[in-house]
């Protein structure tokens, strides 16, 4: 469930008008973002269906109706809607995001009915299409950043107004990069993917996919943390990272050596 008890503990105001509240499973966020007339902005709404009724009914409490959705990348716990959300919304991911979630899309379903069962199939992963620039929406100005780490098709969100930067799988404190394994260049492409964030100017906020909203100096520490990991994995060094600590992010690590240690020895 998302957060405890009534609506009003949902969600977080981390800066005037930008809301997020964090489910259970996998300590994932879901960002909303006020706008004009009780319009409102979702991103990512995650991730079980009861998560998903509960902000319903928090937005619906607030007065905030969802005019907008954005999702940062094509993996299933990030692709998410429901009804009561408004079916017709329109929600918008980067245009590779929204090709790869459609080629995907039985995929995607699979891994939602595997590990948050329920969600409804007809709108899971429908996602319009949109270039780089803006969110095209009536709110405060919302600056897609696009990149390919992580997923293909990935798409921060960066409000300038705010300084609040609405990272997707990226710069967390609980997780470790986690590769695009299937790209042309993992690693390269995370390291651009991160460097895209790293420059943006204004950062006060960054609020991770899964994990704690930080600070800018946290944020700083997060990308730091990012580059000294992929650093020792490509030299094949073991990195002293304490974010490796669950069994899961441990195997994502072994895949990350191994395709290192292949990309060293094809050098
Ligand atoms: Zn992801």
């Amino acid at each position: 469930m998302l957060g405890i008890g009534t609506p009003d503990s949902l969600m977080r105001e981390i800066a005037p008008g930008v809301f997020v509240a964090t489910a259970t499973m996998y300590t994932t966020t879901t960002t909303v973002v006020a706008g004009a007339d009780g319009g409102c902005l979702v991103i990512d709404p995650a991730v079980t269906v009861a998560d998903l009724g509960a902000l319903a009914a928090w937005l619906s409490a607030r007065g905030l109706r969802p005019v907008a959705g954005w999702s940062t990348h094509p993996h299933w716990d990030h692709v998410l809607w429901s009804r009561s959300l408004g079916a017709g919304v329109p929600r918008y991911a980067r245009s590779r995001a929204a090709q790869v979630a459609a080629r995907d899309l039985p995929g995607l379903t699979a891994g939602a009915d595997e590990s948050a069962p329920g969600h409804d199939h007809e709108l899971l992963g429908r996602l319009s299409p949109l270039g780089a620039g803006q969110v095209p929406w009536d709110g405060p100005r919302t600056e897609v950043v696009a990149h390919d780490a992580h997923a293909p098709g990935h798409g921060a969100l960066f409000l300038p107004g705010s300084g609040v930067l609405v990272a997707g799988d990226m710069c967390s404190d609980i997780e470790i990069p986690l590769l695009d394994t299937d790209a042309a260049d993992p690693f390269g492409g995370y390291r651009h993917g991160l460097g895209a964030l790293a420059s943006l100017s204004g950062v006060r906020l960054v609020v991770p996919g899964h994990g704690h909203v930080g600070d800018s100096s946290q944020f700083r520490r997060r990308v730091a943390a990012d580059f000294a990991y992929l650093d020792a994995v490509e030299a094949g060094r073991d990195p002293l990272d304490p974010r490796l600590t669950q069994r899961w992010l441990r195997a994502e690590h072994d895949r990350h050596r191994a395709l290192a240690g292949g990309l060293r020895d094809g050098a």
